[in-house]
């Protein structure tokens, strides 16, 4: 078995054996995916959160997001708190999930989004850092450098990969439809304009961003 392992060069065999873990690892996700996909999309950390309040009642906003969620070929679905959906895996969107739901406020309903990754895409990490740090010759820093880098992805998402937030775009046909109750979010950083509506500028990034 050693003799066989030693015949492999481990440049190409720690990848390979980095490759069977994501593979695993992305078959247990997706089978808990798809037989849990309420708790799925409420769970672990999100990579993106941010809260819009609006002056609709629940069920005004169940209503005008049901069929935008069809119009934007969006799948998912429908729960007791709000809607859990995903690109078409067809637009090659392995990558989030998310979480849209309400919470009854005083002034009416404001609505959590949250985004999620597929968590298995971050294995992926693995075998390229392991390479890049093999290249630069600092392998023994393989394990550190992934959960970093790892680490660092999951935490700055919004910064290094904005066209992955941006294709979502907060949802713009949700947030123009609700626009009459008030919601407005800054395109830009995702404040919440909510009774900020004859601002031309955001507080909190100063983008001019005018209101819907
Ligand atoms: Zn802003």
């Amino acid at each position: 078995m050693t003799s066989l392992t030693a015949a492999i060069p481990t440049v190409i065999l720690f990848p390979l054996l980095m490759l069977a873990a994501f593979m695993i690892v992305y078959l247990i996700e997706t089978v808990a995916y798809y037989s849990r996909a309420g708790w799925y999309y409420r769970t672990g950390p999100a990579i993106l959160r941010e809260r819009w309040q609006s002056a609709a009642n629940a069920e005004q906003v169940r209503e005008i997001i049901r069929p935008l969620l069809r119009a934007d070929q969006l799948v998912g679905r429908e729960s007791a708190d709000g809607f859990q959906f995903r690109q078409r895996a067809a637009s090659v969107n392995a990558w989030t999930r998310i979480h849209l739901w309400f919470e009854n406020t005083e002034r009416g309903v404001a609505l959590h989004y949250e985004v999620r990754p597929f968590y298995s895409m971050g294995l992926l990490l693995f075998p390229i850092v392991w390479l890049s740090s093999g290249a630069f010759g600092m392998r023994g820093l393989t394990l550190v450098w992934s959960a970093g880098l790892t680490a660092f992805v999951f935490a700055g998402y919004k910064w290094i990969m904005p066209w992955d937030v941006a294709r979502m775009n907060r949802l713009p046909t949700v947030r123009r439809a609700l626009a009459p109750f008030g919601l407005s979010v800054c395109e830009r950083c995702g404040y919440d304009l909510f009774g900020h509506s004859t601002a031309s500028r955001c507080p909190e990034c100063g983008s001019d961003s005018p209101p819907p």
